[in-house]
């Protein structure tokens, strides 16, 4: 062997065992976003890099400096670094604004970030979101919320948190800005230095850094205080008064948090996340909130819309580990002449509706029995020379010709 080949830092394998976990969270999604109306849009992992520079905004760390961008033929691409902005831009592109509204849509795919990897942070990962246009009322937003609320809770997670806060509009975030920086001055050599350079260019972004000293400023006091001083315009406060007020009658526990500002920059109104106390330091398993200009900027008729999107990697990881699952019957083969013959018992059995391993190993019948055994295997078909085919339950010793088990009623697993 040569120098060992290794996937990209930031990157991962997914192998069978773990893949079937994440079927399992996919079909539940699938099924779940069916049953509320929500249709799959699929998205290039690829875009004209503009899309985002104009969709996600040029301040935002994840244009500035986290994209993995590059030329091809003098144009400039991106891959995508979140799913929204490639939506919306499909949104308008199809024309999907003249069908009726709301538009309900969902996605999943790889999203691609170029930040230091840590537990629950890659620069590869998954995401799964929905997007909902048309409706600029607070129906949206609850209905939106409450899916994911239900997701999240079909598929079983534990210590689910969800926080929510009105950020109100862009003219909102103008004039509230100053007042910011001001409570902020006497703290100013304190913050990192990605707030120091953010308190000049983007104050609201400050709220949202990592940095736990930063934290402990912004979650003190006179930050706190000015934060829950209503700071929004009147519809914006009402607006989210009917959202919370429906999630309370929902029975869907939420906390308001003053801090919480999203990192993108085209979000208005309520903003959420849903965190759980299982993650450690990356808690953020699900984020979303209102964004009503998102689709004029990226050259679409006025059009409100609300979403969300969540990490799979995260989600994933709190969801208790599947056992594997043996095949429900394993062919034996005693040798090469009867392949075909094992091959179209396997056929016969599959499309019956059981699950079927072939062992191609051609070793002596009882050692393929023995195989099977030890992998829990219930029946196992025996194709022999000079012998019709049967199939041998191990639980109970009985051989039954393969064409009367096809006749019988398919066997619990
Ligand atoms: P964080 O604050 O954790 O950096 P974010 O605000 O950048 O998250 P969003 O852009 O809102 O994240 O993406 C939604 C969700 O996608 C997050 O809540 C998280 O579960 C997941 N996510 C974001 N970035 C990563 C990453 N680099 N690796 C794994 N999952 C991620
Ligand atoms: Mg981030």
């Amino acid at each position: 062997m040569g120098n060992n080949l290794q996937r990209p830092k930031g990157t991962q394998d997914i192998l069978p065992d773990v893949a079937q976990q994440w079927q399992q969270v996919e079909n539940t999604a699938n099924s779940l976003f069916n049953q509320w109306g929500y249709g799959e849009i699929r998205t290039p992992n690829l875009e004209y890099t503009e899309l985002f520079l104009r969709g996600v905004g040029e301040t935002t760390d994840v244009v500035n400096k986290e994209m993995y961008r590059f030329e091809k033929s003098k144009r400039d691409y991106s891959l995508r670094p979140e799913g929204t902005a490639g939506v919306v831009r499909a949104f308008i592109e199809n024309g999907l604004h003249r069908t009726p509204k709301p538009v309900r849509l969902w996605y999943t795919g790889p999203m691609f970030r170029y930040e230091r990897p840590q537990a629950g942070r890659q620069r590869q990962f998954h995401q799964l979101g929905i997007e909902q246009f048309g409706i600029a009322g607070p129906s949206a937003d609850t209905e939106v919320i409450a899916l994911a609320w239900a997701l999240l809770t079909t598929l079983g997670l534990p210590d689910l948190a969800l926080e929510i806060n009105d950020i109100g509009s862009a003219a909102d975030r103008e004039a509230f800005r100053n007042q910011l920086r001001n409570a902020l001055t006497d703290h100013k050599t304190a913050l990192c230095d990605t707030c120091q350079h953010r308190y000049t260019e983007n104050p609201f972004r400050m709220l949202d850094c990592k940095n736990p000293s930063c934290q402990t400023i912004y979650s003190g006091q006179p930050i706190q205080a000015l934060l829950a001083k209503p700071w929004t315009n009147a519809d914006s406060q009402a607006h989210f008064a009917t959202v919370t007020k429906a999630l309370t009658e929902l029975g869907i526990p939420w906390q308001r948090n003053h801090t919480l500002v999203r990192g993108l920059d085209y979000y208005n109104g309520p903003v959420f996340e849903i965190t759980t106390t299982k993650l450690g330091a990356q808690n953020t398993v699900c984020g979303g909130g209102r964004y009503d200009s998102l689709v004029e900027t990226l050259g679409g008729p006025e059009t409100p819309g609300v979403g969300w999107a969540l990490g799979l990697e995260r989600l994933i990881s709190l969801l208790p580990a599947s056992a594997p699952v043996p095949p429900d019957v394993w062919v034996a083969i005693a040798n090469t002449s009867l392949l075909t013959q094992g091959m179209q018992a396997a056929t016969q059995l599959r499309n019956k509706g059981y699950t079927v391993d072939t062992d191609l190993s051609h070793k002596k019948i009882g050692k393929q029995i023995d195989a099977a055994a030890k992998r829990g295997i219930k029946h196992v078909v025996l194709v022999e020379p000079e012998r019709e085919i049967t199939v041998k339950t191990l639980t109970t010793s009985q051989q039954t010709p393969l064409t009367d088990f096809l006749n019988q009623p398919i066997a619990g697993r």
